[in-house]
Formats: C-alpha cells, sequence, structure tokens
C-alpha cells in the first residue's frame, strides 16, 4: 500500500527532526509529500502540547480534517506531544482520528503506512520502566536541507513545576555515539554545513557514564570538516559545566552562541519553579562564560505571571534581564498545563497583569537587543546564507555565527554557502549588509 502523505508539525525543533525522520520512513516505503492536505491518503499532525494556545489550534486542524472527511477518505493521525498528552481524549472527541502515536509510538507508522497498524492506543509516560521505550530514528535531513537538527538525547528529568515535557517525552536517555557520528557521516555526505544538536537538556547527555556533553561536543567538532558550524539547544543553567565553556571557546566550530533559559529574575519564583539555580548563580555563569569565550551571544528564555509573581519579583526579572543584556529573549507568559505541579498553586496572577508585565519586558528587551547589536555595525561577519528576504526582492537572508541574521543584496545561487558581508546599517533585530567579497 503506497500513495501520497501531508504532515503539519507544530512546537519545537525536537518536533522538525522527528518530523524529518518520518517523512523519511514513508518515503522508505514508496509514499511521496502531497503539496496539499486535501490529496493526501495520509495526514499525520505532529503535535505540541507546552502551551494551550498550541493546543487550540490543533482542535482546529482536527475539526478541519472532520469536515474533509464527509466528502473523501483518507487516514488522519495524531502524534507528538499532544497525542501522548490526550490520546484518549482525542479519541473520544473526534472520530475523525484513525490513529493516535504517543510520543514512543512513532516507529509504528510505518505500519499503519503498509496497512497493519493497531488503532487507537496511546501509551502513557509513566508506563514506562527504566529500559529505554524512546528509539531514535537513524536519519532526521529535510531532503535538499544544508541545516540539520540531530537528536542525542531526549526526555528531562527536572520537572520544573510549570512544564508537561517530562510527563510527555519521558525521562532523560541519551543517544548512543556511535549512532549520533554514523549520522554526522551521512550529514557531510549530503553537504551539510550546520548542525544543531538537540535534546530538553542537552548538557545531561550522559553515555552510560563514559561520555558526557562536553567530551561528545569536543569529540563531534574535531570529527567534522564540512560542517563549519555547529550549535546545541537547550541548555540547563545548573548543568553548564566549566569543561563545556572551555571547549565551546577551543573550537572554531562551536558558534558563539548559547540559549540559556533563565526564565525568571527572582530567586523565590525560581524555587517554585523548581529550577535549582539562583540568579546570583545565573550571573556567575554568564560572567564566567563571557570571560572564557569572546563575542558570546547569549540569547534566553523569560516567564512572566508565574504563580504568585509580585511586582517585586517582576522588577527583579527587569534587572535581571537589564544586569545581564541579553542578545535576544524569547519572552512569554506563564500558561497552566494540567498534571504539572504548578497547575494548582494558589496566586494566580491576572490575565491583564500577565499582559502588562509583558509588554514591559518585551519593551525593555526590544531596546537591549538594539543597543547590542547596534554596536556590531561595521564589524565582518562570515554569514551562511539560509533564504531569499521575503520582503526585498534581489535579497537574501543569511545568518551569523551568533545567530543574528543578516539581509544583504544576492542572488540565489548563495543560498547554503558561507560569504563574508559587513555589517552596514540596523533594521529592528535584523542587520543590512554587504558582501565584502563573493565567496563559498
Ligand atoms: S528543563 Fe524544565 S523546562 Fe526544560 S524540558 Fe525539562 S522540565 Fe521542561
Amino acid at each position: 500500500m503506497t500513495g501520497r502523505f501531508f504532515l503539519e508539525t507544530y512546537g519545537c525543533q525536537m518536533n522538525i527532526a522527528e518530523s524529518n525522520a518520518m517523512t523519511l520512513q514513508l518515503e522508505a516505503l514508496g509514499w511521496s509529500a502531497a503539496e496539499r492536505p486535501e490529496e493526501a491518503d495520509i495526514v499525520l499532525l505532529n503535535t505540541c502540547a507546552v502551551r494551550q494556545t498550541a493546543e487550540d489550534r490543533i482542535w482546529g486542524r482536527i475539526g478541519y480534517y472532520k469536515f474533509l472527511k464527509e466528502s473523501r477518505d483518507f487516514t488522519l493521525i495524531v502524534t507528538g506531544c499532544m497525542a501522548e498528552r490526550l490520546g484518549e481524549e482525542i479519541i473520544k472527541e473526534s472520530k475523525a482520528v484513525d490513529y493516535v502515536l504517543g510520543t514512543f509510538q512513532k516507529r509504528k507508522l510505518s505500519e499503519i503506512a503498509c496497512g497493519h497498524g493497531e488503532t487507537h492506543a496511546p501509551v502513557k509516560a509513566d508506563d514506562l520502566s527504566v529500559s529505554p521505550h524512546f528509539q531514535f530514528e537513524p536519519y532526521h535531513l529535510a531532503k535538499g536541507a544544508f541545516k540539520a537538527f540531530l537528536p542525542i538525547m531526549h526526555g528531562c528529568n527536572n520537572f520544573c513545576s510549570y512544564c508537561i515535557v517530562p510527563y510527555v517525552r519521558g525521562r532523560e536517555i541519551s543517544r548512543s555515539p556511535e549512532d549520533i557520528f554514523r549520522e554526522i557521516e551521512r550529514l557531510e555526505e549530503k553537504g551539510v554545513r550546520e548542525i544543531t544538536l538537540l535534546g530538553q537538556n542537552v548538557n545531561s547527555y550522559n553515555w552510560n557514564d563514559t561520555l558526557r556533553f562536553p567530551d561528545l561536543l569536543a569529540k563531534i567538532a574535531s570529527m567534522t570538516d564540512s560542517i563549519r558550524w555547529i550549535r546545541f539547544m537547550s541548555s540547563h543553567p545548573k548543568d553548564i559545566p566549566q569543561e563545556l565553556i572551555r571547549v565551546i571557546a577551543e573550537h572554531e566550530t562551536v558558534c558563539n552562541h548559547i540559549h540559556l533559559p533563565v526564565q525568571h529574575g527572582s530567586n523565590s519564583v525560581l524555587r517554585r519553579m523548581n529550577r535549582k539555580y539562583t540568579r546570583e548563580h545565573y550571573f556567575d555563569l554568564v560572567e564566567m562564560m563571557r570571560s572564557v569565550i569572546p563575542g558570546l551571544s547569549l540569547s534566553t528564555d523569560l516567564m512572566i505571571g508565574f504563580p504568585g509573581e509580585s511586582e517585586e519579583d517582576f522588577e527583579l526579572t527587569l534587572d535581571l534581564v537589564r544586569q545581564v543584556g541579553f542578545d535576544d529573549a524569547f519572552t512569554y507568559y506563564y500558561n497552566p498545563r494540567e498534571g504539572t505541579a504548578a497547575y494548582d498553586m494558589a496566586e494566580q496572577v491576572p490575565h491583564e497583569v500577565k499582559l502588562d508585565r509583558l509588554k514591559t519586558l518585551i519593551e525593555l528587551q526590544r531596546e537591549i537587543s538594539f543597543a547590542r547589536r547596534k554596536a556590531r555595525i561595521g564589524d565582518s561577519e562570515r554569514v551562511l546564507v539560509e533564504q531569499r528576504a521575503k520582503k526585498r526582492e534581489g535579497e537574501l537572508l543569511a545568518r551569523t555565527n551568533r545567530n543574528e541574521m543578516v539581509a544583504f543584496p544576492g542572488g540565489e545561487g548563495l543560498i547554503g554557502s558561507f560569504v563574508p558581508v559587513v555589517l552596514k546599517t540596523l533594521h529592528g533585530n535584523t542587520f543590512r549588509g554587504e558582501v565584502v567579497c563573493p565567496g563559498k
């Protein structure tokens, strides 16, 4: 049995990597990708459960496919984190869904595509024994891509009190170094220029107590030749050893950018979030990283409106943001997730207060990001060209080693190449640059 499939992906980079792997699984069985869901024999929704808004959107898509099924027959599969969290409910609420595959069941896709799948049998992460049920796919590259996401570990043991991830992705497991190196060799053969090592908490990578993340990163940095840039995410501030900072500083291929989610600037909120570090620890870490890695770019995640957040707590977050001077920040407000420790906490912050605080924080971070980038005008950078600029005809969009975007005039032939540019002006968060001399 073969035909055409359509895959919709929601959420994080891990989901993107896993969707790429599912695409490869289906293509290996003779299936081909449909341009539109209305032409597909299998529609797959690879879902996210991190925020309610993501789940609401997916319920909307399931509703659309229910409507579509009134006029034509196809198989609808819901997989990913929302499938893991709400498997039974999805089956009960929508008869249009044919299969629900939890996080640990994605491999069943091949059986379904061959026409032999068992229906409606989600498995919960809680049911897992110590042996790793999650299986890493061997290969995650999207067709024709020159940048790749490479999962190296999966799951999380941290149980931050607001986060659903440990419940839908299970406990941490690390991928074998042999499998990681094998995939990197294949990526090199395909001409990939940049890889991002992925995990819910990459710093926890631990292969049988013989290989930890700093050593793995150093090995990868030393083995790659054609892959020029290595990134990694996400990192937890409680798990950054000095050794890792040294590896970043010593290897030119490891990018000078760390995404280090601080989440909040108040110790009392950090404690209730179960983050297991203090603002003082974070300051020390930033100081050490910046002293060892010159030119380091630092980004973070910041959450506003966690239960019990007082005006004073919020001011401490603003203070931390001013003191650290992040290059970028992903800012968002607390969204209660059923099943997490924070869900029933008293003193939920009113929605309007969350929005007000978020606005203040965004404005502050925007000023800081702008000032930090402005200081870089005139610098020369080697950028990796990613795509055509959507808003300006004849321009390309590229990324610096420090994860900044640069637009500059150029031909499409440069996409996928490294090009030297000089940063001339700044529009919002994007530089406008000029090529110094065309190169590869
Ligand atoms: S470290 Fe915390 S926020 Fe990150 S995935 Fe684990 S539980 Fe969630």
